[in-house]
């Protein structure tokens, strides 16, 4: 299982952060020991003064493939979850700077919040709506209809450097909103879904410890 991730995917979140918005999918990756699931606590690493939290939209591929055609991408997963792509801020920055990789600021146990899967066929697919609240306050929302790269080119072009496997996930990328967290904040992440009509169905809860 591999997990991806993209970066700079909302237009909105690349200005938030005084980033550039790509011409071609920002991709990194995180391990397997960062999912962090069944709203399991998130322990702040004791090496970050600036753990941020970004809301995301997480794929789950279904069939292995190579070379997929972004017209037939959509054949490749029927499921999304709620994701936290955690991110020790300050270590990303200080990354950034020296051209480093992120790993460590992205990739840490814990850092892949993750909820369980729901089928796309309970969501509108084309402009999937979700929210983030911490402490009850909404602070992030998102619609996947704003994405700069669609799933489908995600796939498409993932697809052409990695073999995508079956059980791969991708983290689509966050919008607008991001923000740092406290011991002691809890964050609560929710997707707006088609049955029952147009309700926000709570995905995934997570304490920060
Ligand atoms: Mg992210």
């Amino acid at each position: 299982m591999k997990i991806f991730c993209i970066g700079r995917n909302y237009v909105d979140h690349a200005k938030e952060l005084n980033n550039p918005v790509p011409k071609k999918p920002l991709v990194f990756m995180k391990p397997m020991s960062a999912v962090l699931i069944n709203n399991k606590p998130l322990y702040y690493p004791a090496f970050t003064k600036d753990l941020h939290y970004e809301a995301e939209i997480v794929l789950k591929i279904t069939k292995n493939g190579k070379h997929v055609e972004e017209k037939f991408a959509h054949k490749y997963y029927n499921e999304i979850a709620f994701g936290i792509d955690f991110t020790a801020r300050d270590v990303q920055a200080e990354c950034k700077k020296k051209g480093h990789p992120w790993e460590i600021a992205k990739g840490f146990d814990g850092s892949g919040g993750l909820s369980e899967f729901i089928s796309l066929d309970r969501v509108d697919s084309n402009a999937i709506k979700f929210h983030l609240k911490k402490n009850g306050e909404v602070v992030q929302k998102g619609n996947t209809k704003d994405l700069i790269f669609s799933f489908d080119h995600l796939i498409s072009y993932l697809s052409t450097i990695f073999k995508i496997q079956t059980g791969d996930i991708i983290y689509t990328g966050t919008p607008a909103g991001v923000g740092p967290v406290q011991i002691g904040d809890t964050l609560e992440g929710f997707i707006e879904t088609n049955l029952p009509e147009k309700t926000s169905v709570k995905m995934i809860k997570c304490d920060i410890k």
